[in-house]
């Protein structure tokens, strides 16, 4: 079967790599013109990195995850720890440990498995049109591709979207503003095998330690969409969102080098919907449920699509509608669970209800680790790649 897939990011990339090793014919088409992924790192949960070593990369990304062994949460004023515990149920109950990755390292290696000769970069689909048996893409360059199936990963802003709903589906604002970047590894901010997360007034600033000696750093500032910022402005944002936090935040504050690594996004999301197939044309990843990433878990859920569709060229033979219609069915519901369990994350910590944040502080001073890692595992039972078998204790 000849397939197109638009989009080189995670999720397309990856479904990629699974359909070419059922033997497809897979092309991807991309707008952009040269790699370059927005944001510095990821957290690839156990769903994710399962999904990962299905596509047979298990060393490679095992050597590309950071060591992440403990968890704490810190008192963003004081500087005290609230709770510190390890992360070791996670990876005994799901049978796979997670790993916060770089994104450029995780993105290339993607890429690379799926072979750069069958990528085609800066071209930006503009339309799509089906016939009985094929569907055809037109570039703005006036190009066109045909193919027997059509996988939309063209992320949040998704036009395969438009195409398999009707349009009409719109994003809604977070809330808040993520800063990103990576810094070297330093002691005094984090354990150098700890998450580590600073937490005050809505606000958070966290560290995952990634391969090659480096932190990953993200941090969360409520404020409204749409506040001008200009690349020059470096990181005085964080520094004026973070006057008078720990001296472990303000040296890491102090290590960001605006020009080599510091990310600026606003976080939106979109009400989970179920319409994800419309003939031979489906979505995958953001385009079919951008989530917060306040579970870290909208690329482990691209990374899921990808698996269930593997899974369900490999075993369906009525053809690619019936195929198409039994990936929407399986991954839909899930998804939507996940972007939905982010979004309430995301109300829980970020004050927007300031004694529902309170109560949560006043919960992290008592936690044990039992509490945060019930939730993180809840993440992961219902992924697809557990085949049911839920979690050992
Ligand atoms: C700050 C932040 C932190 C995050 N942290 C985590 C985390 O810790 N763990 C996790 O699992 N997830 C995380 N996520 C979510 C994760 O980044 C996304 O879910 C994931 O990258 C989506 O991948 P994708 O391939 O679906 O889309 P994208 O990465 O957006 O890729 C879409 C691609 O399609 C291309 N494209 C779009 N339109 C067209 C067109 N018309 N023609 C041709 N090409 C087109 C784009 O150029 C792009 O390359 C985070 C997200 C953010 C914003």
């Amino acid at each position: 079967m000849r397939i197109i897939i638009i989009g080189a990011g995670i999720g397309g990339a990856s479904a990629g790599i699974a359909l070419k090793r059922l033997g497809h014919d897979v092309t991807i088409y991309d707008q952009i013109r040269e790699n370059k992924p927005v944001g510095a790192a990821l957290s690839l949960w156990s769903n994710g990195v399962k999904v990962l070593n299905w596509l047979g990369l298990a060393d490679e990304v095992a050597e590309l995850g950071g060591r992440m062994d403990m968890m704490s949460y810190v008192d963003g004023h004081t500087g005290e720890t609230m709770c510190r515990f390890s992360l070791e149920p996670v990876t005994t109950k799901t049978g796979q440990r997670p790993y916060p990755v770089a994104r450029a390292d995780l993105q290339a290696l993607l890429m690379e498995t799926f072979g750069m000769a069958d990528i085609q970069l800066g071209m930006k689909v503009v339309e799509i049109a089906e016939s009985d048996d094929t569907v055809t893409v037109t570039f703005a360059n006036g190009e066109t591709a045909t193919g027997d199936m059509l996988i939309g990963a063209d992320g949040a802003r998704s036009l395969t979207r438009d195409y398999v709903t009707g349009g009409g589906i719109e994003r809604s604002y977070s809330g808040y503003t993520n800063f990103n970047g990576l810094i070297p590894v330093d002691e005094r901010v984090s354990a150098l095998d700890q998450w580590t997360t600073y937490v005050a007034d809505g606000k958070r600033m966290s560290v995952m330690p990634v391969a090659g000696d480096r932190f990953y750093y993200f941090c969360d500032i409520p404020q409204p969409s749409g506040l001008p910022y200009d690349r020059s402005d470096g990181a005085a944002p964080l520094r004026e969102a973070f006057a008078g936090w720990a001296p472990a935040v303000q040296h890491l504050i102090d290590a960001i080098e605006p020009e080599v690594s510091l990310n600026r996004v606003e976080i939106w999301d979109i009400d989970p919907f179920h319409t994800w197939v419309r003939g031979r044309v489906a979505i995958l990843g953001d385009a079919a449920h951008n989530t917060a990433p306040d579970i870290g878990q909208g690329a482990c859920s691209a990374l899921e699509d990808s698996f269930v569709l593997g899974i369900v060229f490999a075993t369906n033979t009525m053809g690619v509608e019936d195929a198409l219609t039994r990936y929407q069915r399986i991954r839909s519901e899930r998804a939507g669970d996940l972007v939905l369990r982010a979004r309430r994350r995301s109300q829980e910590t970020h004050a927007y209800d300031e004694a529902v944040t309170q109560a949560w502080y006043d919960g992290l001073w008592k936690e044990t680790g039992e509490g945060v890692i019930k939730g993180i595992v809840g993440n992961i039972v219902g992924s697809p790649v557990n085949l049911g078998g839920g979690l050992l204790d």
